[in-house]
């Protein structure tokens, strides 16, 4: 029984070894080779095509349908040069996978001809069957259509899977009447709606800024494991994570996987994803060993947010596909191994100007300074005013595991903003008053500009337990899971900012109406966010118990599960965001509401039915067999006359197996009952809080008695491969 692991570890080591490395070749020798980037359109689109192209990127406006066909065929030229045959429209549904259905180019015409053929009605829009991807309802199976739409603003790549080359467009996906089924359509509307508000504000500071485009730099936490040890786990295979396996006796507390040497085999892997990235244009920058054995991180250089959000999309998929080129498999679960640290995804985020600034970078001059200001306190506000929607936007089932469990930021949401920005939202507050003098003005903002030297020099953020820090010149929001898309916390955090710049350009605008001088407006409606965000703002332990008594005390939430966190969503003041600034209608925002519900039941059942599986056909077997040993035993030493103390700790073992046995039996029966329960609960909502209140507890308590039993059967019978040969062996 237990051969699937056995076989597994007799290969492990034998595989053939992937030279990897690059050969010599500089990364800007195969940078963007597979994209169709600015350059490679100067080459195969007419100047009328090129600049149509690129106005419309620029101001997110239609492209004409004549252009289209130019387009499409320069397109064409360019992936045939490169082998194309194949082209899809490649979009983000709410499965939180990648879709991607492929037509070739290849058609024939009415006449019997056989050709070639990519026109502007290919490129702009498609029809996918497209019913079995979650809609939460807005596109009932009857009416099955969706479409995907081309969104121009980010370039045309090609895939390469094997000998295999596919031109891939990214798009949006939307239903008939053009409600959004994906994380792409919600994510554009929200950069728009900031550029539009942030423009506006920055106007008040210099009136050369026309855009606006917010910016992420991700890191990606992942592990990597044997494949076919891996393979040997149901759980792995089916969740994407252990379901049980008892805690190694080497763990991660002697540190030295992190920042230590990348083992050779996961080495060659990193270089061969690496350079699959960079032909994708992905900028990938820095890679490193974890806290966790066996766990690691990529990062690139910044980018624009949907930019961004596709390339990270992009290299988790190719991440999975290279590592099998190398026998082994990449997971990118939240937490695959219980007692292990998990794996999240920081999302640095910032805003630039098309002047050339960053907007959350202090300034070099005092009325730079105030700039900054303006957009680090709008933020601070934005958090504090719509904390739970941050919250609701990185709940999953996954990421339950992680949040608050003592190695990720908890699902508090606080921000850090260090020392000496501390010091000068002190004295924002405490010297803008109600007759606030030119002179004061001028002092506040020097004495303001002299603090900033200080803070340059500590951009180092020591504080790594913050969910939401700053970091010298952007915030990273670090609660994100690791297998998430980031557009869902990428698409809230633009949105309340819009709002809450909105918001701020009417309060100044009135205060000048008034008679306030413009600058002397603007303190004041800052001091006013300070006093009103401020308990958003800790600096401490975010681990520690006192931050969440302190917390419960600021009237903070601290939302532990999924279905609690979703209830963000549909609240009154979220209606009235996303609303407000376009980018959900009630109907989509209740849809993608059930979407994540449905996804949170979804994944716990399957999860209660793998546990199940494994607890009656792979551990009670395994511990009946090795009992059996013991019974046999034991009754061989009685027929030999040897009194009771001789098989004392025979019988022991014997009555522990049977313990464990029975514990485990009846909460795996006890479970399955817990299920149908839940199973018949109409409401989904009240679906989910089931499965995550009366049966995701009992996966505890099987797990319990399966890991004790780990540690008493022998070895040789243990059917799943075990936590330190997943972890430590490659
Ligand atoms: P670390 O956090 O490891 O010290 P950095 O501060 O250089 O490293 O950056 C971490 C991540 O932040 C990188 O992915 C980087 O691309 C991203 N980043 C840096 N500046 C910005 C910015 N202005 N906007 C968004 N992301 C940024
Ligand atoms: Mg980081």
């Amino acid at each position: 029984m237990s051969s699937l692991r056995f076989q597994a570890l007799k290969e492990l080591g034998t595989e053939e070894k992937k030279v990897s490395g690059y050969g010599g070749k500089k990364i800007t020798a195969m940078f963007a080779s597979n994209v169709f980037t600015g350059r490679t359109m100067r080459e195969h689109l007419s100047d009328e095509a090129y600049k149509s192209l690129m106005g419309s990127v620029k101001s997110a406006s239609k492209i004409e349908r004549k252009m289209a066909d130019q387009i499409a065929a320069g397109m064409k030229s360019w992936a045939e040069e490169r082998g194309v045959t194949h082209f899809t429209h490649w979009f983000q549904p709410l499965t939180g996978t990648t879709a991607e259905k492929h037509d070739s180019f290849f058609t024939i015409k009415s006449d019997g001809t056989a050709i070639e053929l990519f026109d502007g009605d290919a490129l702009i829009q498609q029809e996918p069957d497209a019913s079995s991807f979650p809609s939460g309802g807005i596109r009932a199976t009857f009416e099955a259509r969706g479409y995907t739409a081309w969104d121009p603003s980010s370039p045309a790549f090609i895939m390469e899977s094997g000998q295999g080359k596919t031109l891939c467009i990214p798009t949006i996906f939307v239903a008939y009447n053009g409600e959004s089924l994906d994380y792409k359509a919600p994510l554009l509307k929200s950069v728009a709606a900031l550029d539009k508000a942030a423009v506006e504000v920055c106007n008040y500071f210099d009136k050369n800024v026309t855009k606006v485009i917010a910016t992420l730099g991700w890191e990606q936490e992942y592990f990597v494991v044997d494949e076919a040890l891996a393979n040997a786990r149901p759980d792995l295979v089916m969740c994407g994570r252990t379901l049980m396996g008892h805690a190694p006796a080497k763990g991660q507390q002697l540190e030295d996987h992190y920042f230590g040497s990348i083992p050779e085999r996961v080495y060659a892997f990193m270089q061969d994803f690496e350079q699959e990235a960079y032909k994708l244009g992905i900028p990938l920058r820095t890679r490193h060993n974890e806290v966790a054995p066996c766990q690691f991180e990529c990062a690139p250089i910044f980018e624009e947010v949907n930019i961004a959000v596709d390339h990270n999309t992009l290299l988790m998929d190719v991440m999975a596909k290279v590592a099998k080129r190398h026998k082994l498999k990449v997971l990118l679960h939240e937490k695959p191994f219980a007692g292990v640290n998990g794996s999240g995804k920081h999302n640095n985020w910032s805003m630039a100007t098309d002047t050339g600034v960053n907007l959350l970078s202090p300034g070099k001059t005092p009325r730079t300074n105030l700039m900054f200001l303006t957009f680090f306190i709008n933020t601070i506000k934005a958090v504090h005013d719509y904390a739970d929607l941050l919250r609701a936007a990185i709940a999953s089932a996954n990421n339950d595991h992680r949040l608050g469990a003592n190695e990720a930021p908890p699902a508090i949401i606080s921000v850090y903003i260090g020392k000496f920005l501390t010091n000068v939202l002190n004295e924002v507050e405490s010297r803008v008053k109600e007759k606030f003098s030119e002179q004061d003005e001028v002092i506040l903002k020097l004495d303001i500009h002299k603090q900033i030297p200080e803070l340059l020099m500590d951009n180092t953020d020591r504080n790594r337990t913050s969910p939401f820090a700053f970091t010298g010149n952007k915030f990273e929001f670090r609660a994100v899971g690791s297998s998430a898309n980031c557009a869902s916390p990428m698409l809230v955090l633009n949105t309340i900012m819009t709002q809450t710049l909105r918001q701020f350009k009417k309060d100044v605008d009135t205060l000048v109406e008034k008679g306030d001088k413009k600058e002397i407006a603007i303190l004041q409606v800052l001091r006013d966010y300070i006093s009103r965000s401020k308990n958003i703002l800790f600096e401490g332990d975010n681990y520690s118990d006192e931050w969440a008594a302190e917390a419960k005390r600021r009237g903070l939430n601290n939302f532990k599960t999924t279905p609690e966190a979703l209830d963000a969503y549909i609240k009154e003041n979220a209606k009235q965001v996303f609303f407000d600034n376009g980018i959900f209608t009630e109907r989509e925002l209740e849809a993608r509401h059930e979407v994540m519900l449905e996804e949170y039941v979804k994944k716990v059942q399957i999860e209660a039915r793998i546990l199940g599986y494994l607890a009656s056909n792979h551990i009670l077997p395994t511990a009946i067999e090795y009992q059996n040993v013991m019974i046999e035993n034991v009754k061989g030493l009685k027929d030999l006359g040897l009194n009771k103390t001789s098989f004392a700790a025979q019988l022991k073992l014997v009555e522990a197996v049977s313990g464990h046995i029975q514990n485990i039996n009846d909460n795996v029966e006890a479970m399955i009952e817990a299920r149908k329960k839940a199973n018949n609960i109409e409401d989904t909502h009240k679906r989910a809080l089931e499965y995550c209140h009366a049966v995701k507890p009992y996966f505890e308590k099987i797990r319990y008695h399966a890991d004790k039993l780990e540690l008493i059967v022998d070895d040789k019978k243990w059917p799943l491969p075990k936590y330190r040969e997943l972890l430590f062996l490659r």
